[in-house]
């Protein structure tokens, strides 16, 4: 056991404020493991939010476990020390039950290197009596977990404030009655929004497409997804306060969940779908618990501008002397007093999220906006001493032609005219990601772009804008969008293939592992699927209704706007009794 390891555990305890300590053996242990370094972690919002619950129990300490930097990994082997939490600093192996949040699918492979440096069996199936449990949760579970139903005991599908301690009340009673792995998993699966993949075997045709999946246990058919009726019951807030987060400087501060624009690609639109809003009330605690700690307060949702009160709720941010922070904005509901606070708080960039450029493929994807919505917005900022715009872009979006593209760096060029038409001197930067079909939308059956395509789209841009000053191109990596798309879509033979790149020691051995696998990335990549094949995640449940999405691809298909949530509507089948469910 390294000494040295511990010692490094404790500085980065010392720099917290707010990390919850508990003697070992006072409460059960539960590791909460984020599979990523703690900086990344750290600046997500629902670790956080879990982590509290967890330790408000009263009967449960809950310690965080993050992946090691390259550096420290090595010493972890070198040293032959088993991953340690950060809290207590134990080994991970000894927590009877480990909670992984993952939110990007590239963290499945760091997922497979936690338990490998904790030293919990890495398959599910070969985890005997006294090794933990291993339980998934975050929206890569709640859409898809099944390329990872090797390595889990079960998955937490939907919001976890309250499904956790259904989870943790069951665990305790399973365990003061001498139940056994098997028998816990089974109660397990009887509570709504846990899936237990081991008792849902998928079988597959010749062809490699699922014929069914065959329940072996007395367990629902469909595992529905768990979302709070309530929000106000549970804050959700920065819980630790540390220096070393992504949003330094800052304190997150939820003002709403879910987001009922009807965005066709968006996963989070259709997973976390049923809009709900906090009262300003609620949140303007939070901002006096930020101005406690004298941090700007970083307003977190799927539209912050779609927040009815978001005039006052700036009004009251500034009123303290604090600032505020948001990532993108709907450039068709921007307010010129939240853009005003944005300037006044010191933000020199205005983030947009287009997503298309041309009008015709953003009514597509119901993106909602409209040429004059991105320069009503510049306008605004602009006026309000904001030089820089980011405007966010995918290409290989469904059914995009080439004249799209051409109106990529049209709306480039046209918006770089209008910024300096009103006197900024001010940056444009794209930030362009390829387009990733995601399960639970309506794009869930189509092809993914040819990688070839992509590529030619974003060099075709980035040639067309090369050289026009004050243009900025960003794109992210385009081979790793094409294993994300293969994850988010994935089956569980995916796992053996997981399984091989850790041996092999990286996603670089990707490719050649699906291979030796039997299988073709093109299977999951470029096939349409046929609107009635079983696909992976058919055993989960969003509350959408039979048939809601294929009318949806239908619109997309026709271009047709779809509305977005109102009080009252009972359309999608999420909201069966909007006056009960407190939609807004
Ligand atoms: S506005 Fe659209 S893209 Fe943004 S969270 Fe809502 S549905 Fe998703
Ligand atoms: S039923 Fe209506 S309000 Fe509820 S999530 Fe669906 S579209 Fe939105």
């Amino acid at each position: 056991m390294s000494w040295h390891l511990k010692e490094k555990l404790r500085q980065t305890l010392a720099m917290e404020q707010n990390a919850m300590v508990f003697a070992p053996g006072s409460r059960h242990g539960f590791a909460l493991v984020y599979p990523n370094t703690y900086r990344v972690g750290m600046s997500n919002l629902g670790f956080h939010i879990i982590y509290e619950q967890i330790n408000q129990r009263g009967d449960t300490a809950c310690e965080r476990i993050f992946l090691p930097d390259k550096k420290t990994a090595e010493e972890y082997a070198r040293t032959n020390t088993p991953l340690l939490t950060l809290e207590t600093q134990r080994p991970l192996y000894e927590f009877p039950l480990i909670g992984i949040a993952i939110t990007f699918e590239m963290d499945y492979f760091h997922i497979l290197e936690i338990l490998a440096l904790g030293k919990v069996p890495l398959l599910a199936g070969k985890r005997s009596e006294k090794d933990p449990l291993v339980i998934i949760g975050g929206p890569c579970a709640t859409f898809n977990p099944e390329p990872l139903a090797d390595f889990i005991d079960a998955a937490i599908v939907g919001e976890g404030e309250e499904v956790i301690h259904e989870l943790l009340d069951t665990y305790y009673l399973c365990k003061q009655r001498g139940l056994t792995r098997e028998e816990i998993l089974r109660r397990f699966a009887q509570i709504e929004g846990i899936y237990v993949p081991r008792f849902y075997q998928p079988v597959y045709d010749v062809n490699g497409v699922i014929r069914e999946y065959r329940r072996t246990a007395d367990v629902p058919d469909r595992v529905r997804r768990r979302w709070v009726k309530d929000l106000t019951r549970y804050k959700a807030q920065t819980v630790i306060v540390t220096p070393e987060t992504e949003f330094k400087g800052m304190f997150l501060v939820e003002v709403g969940r879910g987001c009922g624009r009807h965005c066709r690609f968006c996963m989070a639109g259709y997973c976390f779908r049923r809009p709900r809003m906090r009262p300003l009330a609620q949140i303007s605690e939070a901002v006096a618990e930020a101005q406690r700690y004298g941090l700007k307060v970083g307003l977190m949702g799927a539209a912050i501008s779609d927040y009815p009160e978001i005039d006052r709720l700036c009004q009251l941010i500034l009123s303290r002397n604090m600032a505020l922070s948001v990532a993108s904005l709907r450039a068709d509901s921007l307010t010129d007093t939240l853009v005003r606070a944005l300037a006044a708080s010191g933000h020199k960039t205005i983030t947009l999220a287009p997503e298309a450029g041309s009008e015709r493929l953003r009514r597509v994807i119901n993106k909602g906006i409209d040429d004059q919505h991105l320069y009503e917005a510049i306008d605004m900022a602009t006026g309000a001493g904001i030089p820089h715009v980011r405007l966010y872009i995918m290409v290989g979006l469904p059914y995009e032609q080439d004249e799209d593209v051409d109106a990529i760096v049209e709306m480039a060029q046209n918006v770089k005219k209008h910024m300096e038409g009103r006197g900024s001197k001010g940056k444009l930067t794209l930030s362009i990601n390829p387009f990733i079909p995601k399960p639970f939308t309506p794009f869930q059956w189509l092809p993914m772009a040819p990688v070839e395509t992509v590529e030619a789209r974003l060099s075709q841009i980035t040639a067309a804008l090369k050289g026009q000053k004050g243009i900025e191109i960003l794109v992210e990596p385009v081979r790793e969008a094409y294993i994300q798309g293969v994850l988010s879509r994935g089956d569980r033979r995916l796992g053996a293939v997981l399984h091989t790149v850790h041996r092999r020691g990286g996603a670089k051995a990707w490719k050649k592992a699906l291979k030796e696998h039997g299988l073709d990335d093109a299977f999951y990549l470029y096939r349409a699927r046929s609107l009635d094949e079983v696909l992976p995640w058919d055993n989960l449940d969003m509350g959408l209704e039979t048939g809601y999405l294929v009318k949806e691809l239908g619109n997309a298909q026709e271009e047709r706007f779809t509305a977005p949530c109102v009080p009252g509507c009972v359309r999608c089948g999420v909201c069966t009794s909007p006056a009960k469910e407190g939609v807004i």
